[in-house]
């Protein structure tokens, strides 16, 4: 079996055409541009190719991105406190606070200032909990681009056992709360998990988040499973992907699957957050 490609590039293009399209009507009923906030605190370069990548995808499909930098040296007040600010600002409508942010500042306080009207990366714990109970808010913007992909080709969940490697906030817990949403059986593994081989074998649908290059091995995988790899580091997935790709009847490249597909959740859910801003202002709320 030789897998086929779930494309992350083509699906995120779709969506990013319908996101244009809505932008244009919310322009022409409303009068103004929405725009996205994004805050990146530090020198990484990854993230600022990351937020660099975030504000051209904005500029195309026609909406402003308002950038932040912040020095390495901030402190956590100083960072919750414009994140507070821009969570103010009524010419705001979504805000991105790059992940990670230094090690000496408290990411959860500064993700908790997003005001969750704002929280298109869906990072706040209302956003997790309205995901979670399949209330319909933000998701976090990984993993709902994940199931985006697999809704775009018709992916089976219900029933099926899905296992994913990876229980990081922003990735690994919520994509594994989406699929138990949609009544897939849900397996988490971490750095602690025993017998990570002989759980991935069991998984129809692979969620792979952990940032090791090739940690599972291609012989791992279960024939004819749906293989989605999130993780990016050193220009490979988490997923062993020629060996892999032999056994699993679809799977995602690394780059061209995941990737664009976080991106495009993003502006999708900042046109969604402008248009609520805008019905919330005509409500007076
Ligand atoms: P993270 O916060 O570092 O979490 C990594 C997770 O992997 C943790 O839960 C960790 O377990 C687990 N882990 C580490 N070593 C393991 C092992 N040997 N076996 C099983 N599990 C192991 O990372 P993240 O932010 O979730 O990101 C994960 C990957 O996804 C990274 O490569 C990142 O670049 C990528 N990513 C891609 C996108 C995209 O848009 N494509 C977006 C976000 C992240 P513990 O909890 O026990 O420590």
């Amino acid at each position: 079996m030789t897998a086929q490609i779930l494309d992350g590039r083509a699906v995120s293009a779709a969506i990013l055409e319908r996101v244009q399209r809505e932008v244009a009507e919310f322009v022409g009923s409303h009068g103004r541009v929405p725009v996205l906030a994004t805050v990146l605190v530090g020198d990484d370069p990854a993230s600022h190719t990351y937020v660099r990548m975030k504000a051209s995808r904005c500029a195309k499909v026609g909406m402003r991105s308002q950038r932040i930098e912040l020095d390495e040296t901030i402190s956590t007040e100083t960072l919750v406190n414009k994140i507070r600010e821009l969570s103010d600002d009524p010419e705001v409508d979504g805000i991105l606070l790059q992940h990670p942010v230094p090690g000496h500042i408290d990411e959860r306080a500064a993700f908790e200032a997003i005001a969750p009207s704002k929280d298109v990366d869906g990072v706040t714990r209302t956003s997790f909990a309205t995901m979670a109970f399949d209330e319909g808010g933000f998701r976090s913007a990984t993993p709902g681009g994940i199931m985006a992909l697999l809704d775009a080709y018709d992916v089976p969940l219900s029933g099926k056992h899905a296992v994913v490697v990876g229980r990081s906030p922003i990735l690994g817990k919520p994509v594994g709360m989406l699929l138990l949403t949609r009544d897939a059986t849900v397996t988490y593994c971490h750095s602690r998990t025993v017998g990570l081989a002989d759980l991935v074998a069991q998984a129809d649908v692979l969620v792979a988040a952990v940032g090791r290059p090739e940690l599972i091995r291609g012989e791992w995988i279960k024939p004819g499973a749906v293989v989605v790899d999130a993780g990016y580091a050193g220009n490979k997935g988490d997923v062993e992907y020629a060996a892999a790709a032999e056994r699993a009847s679809l799977i995602t490249p690394v780059p061209g699957g995941v990737g664009p597909m976080t991106i495009a959740t993003l502006l999708a859910q900042t046109i969604k957050a402008a248009r609520e801003h805008e019905s919330a202002g005509h409500l007076g709320t």
